[in-house]
């Protein structure tokens, strides 16, 4: 069986997962959502999209009588993913978000309850739970190789250009660079470690406030502490370059990826030597892993699920908060 998918938004990562899902085996581009008729049109004309399976944002309700389409994959900016996702569960259709699944957990549980309720799938685009060298040094920290890991270090950053565009919008994009990019480092702690963070400590510090106004981070350095005792240290940031780094220390070895979760090749070594695996382009797989998930109930090495996405959110809440308390905020 076939996952036939509908993208939502049309652009620049909707575009990169429609290109990636040429090669899938699995899944299959058969629709669109878009606010843009010209958009619309350019993508039937380029996917051989049939116009019954072309949506807007006033009429997408109606692909519940659609039996074509299984799953809309929302490439939307952040504040459209709950609303969207709520009548998305509601026509009775899966649901694929990208990240971060909304602006904060209040959000998210209540996308992940309408799914539930609904008896559909809730999928977060985290594609570096499918990447083959990240999953490599992940059995390695499971298998006990580094010894007992109470080390990470996660940096994610990148310059962000056009003052104007909905990243730096904090209604539409609800913070600044840890929603963006800083969610990496989040999620990359727990998945290397293996573990969810009990407490959070956090500081902001922002050079443009012109750039980046009231509730858009510019740079956020927080650390994560962990039942075992490890600890997380991070940084977020939308004013410096080349950081796209991970680093896992234990008793008996570390693991060290640079880059980390950029669009790849991904390069790992550990202190016995370097990861060598086939780079695949990343929505590739994330769509073939994501369909057998929904046809086929497979269960990933790395949950890529609604909750999943919560946890993430759950943890940028207190980030958010320790920044504003200026203090330690426990995680329940
Ligand atoms: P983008 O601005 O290029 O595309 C967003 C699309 O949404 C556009 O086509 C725009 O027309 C449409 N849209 C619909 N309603 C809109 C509204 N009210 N305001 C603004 N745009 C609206 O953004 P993008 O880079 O494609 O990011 C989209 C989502 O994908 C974000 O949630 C982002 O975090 C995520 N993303 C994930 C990855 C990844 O590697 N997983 C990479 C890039 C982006």
């Amino acid at each position: 069986k076939i996952l036939r998918v509908a993208i939502m938004g049309l652009g620049s990562y909707g575009t990169r997962v429609a290109e990636a899902m040429k090669d899938c085996k699995r899944a299959k581009l058969v629709g669109v959502v878009s606010g843009t008729p010209t958009k619309i049109a350019d993508w039937q004309n380029k996917y051989g999209i049939p116009a019954k399976n072309c949506y807007n944002y006033e009429n997408f309700d109606q692909v519940k009588d659609n039996p074509d389409i299984d799953v809309v994959y929302m490439t939307t900016p952040n504040s459209l993913h709950k609303p969207h996702c709520l009548r998305l569960a509601a026509a009775g259709k899966h649901v694929i978000s990208e990240k971060p699944m909304a602006l904060n957990a209040v959000e998210g549980r209540e996308m992940v309850d309408a799914c539930t309720k609904a008896g559909v799938h809730l999928l977060v685009g985290y594609r570096m739970h499918f990447e083959a060298k990240t999953l490599e040094v992940v059995r390695m920290q499971r298998a006990g190789d580094f010894g007992k890991t109470l080390f990470f270090q996660g940096l994610s950053g990148f310059i962000i250009g056009d003052p104007t565009q909905w990243r730096l919008n904090r209604e539409l994009a609800g913070g600044g660079s840890m929603m963006d990019i800083g969610i990496y480092s989040v999620n990359g702690a727990r998945y290397m470690l293996g573990e969810e963070p009990i407490w959070v400590t956090a500081q902001e510090s922002k050079t443009d406030p012109v750039k980046f106004k009231e509730g858009v981070d510019e740079t956020i350095t927080f650390q994560m502490g962990f039942p075992s005792g490890a600890i997380a240290s991070c940084l977020s940031t939308y004013a410096l370059n080349y950081l796209d780094k991970f680093f896992l220390n234990g008793t008996k070895g570390f693991a060290e990826m640079q880059p980390s979760t950029g669009y790849g090749p991904i390069k790992a070594w550990t202190n016995k030597g370097p990861i060598e695996r086939e780079h695949i382009t990343h929505q590739t797989t994330q769509m073939d892993e994501m369909a057998a998930i929904i046809l086929d109930g497979k269960k990933p090495v790395i949950p890529v699920d609604g909750e999943e996405g919560l946890k993430d959110l759950v943890i940028i809440d207190a980030i958010y908060e320790a920044v504003r308390a200026g203090k330690k905020v426990e995680i329940k």
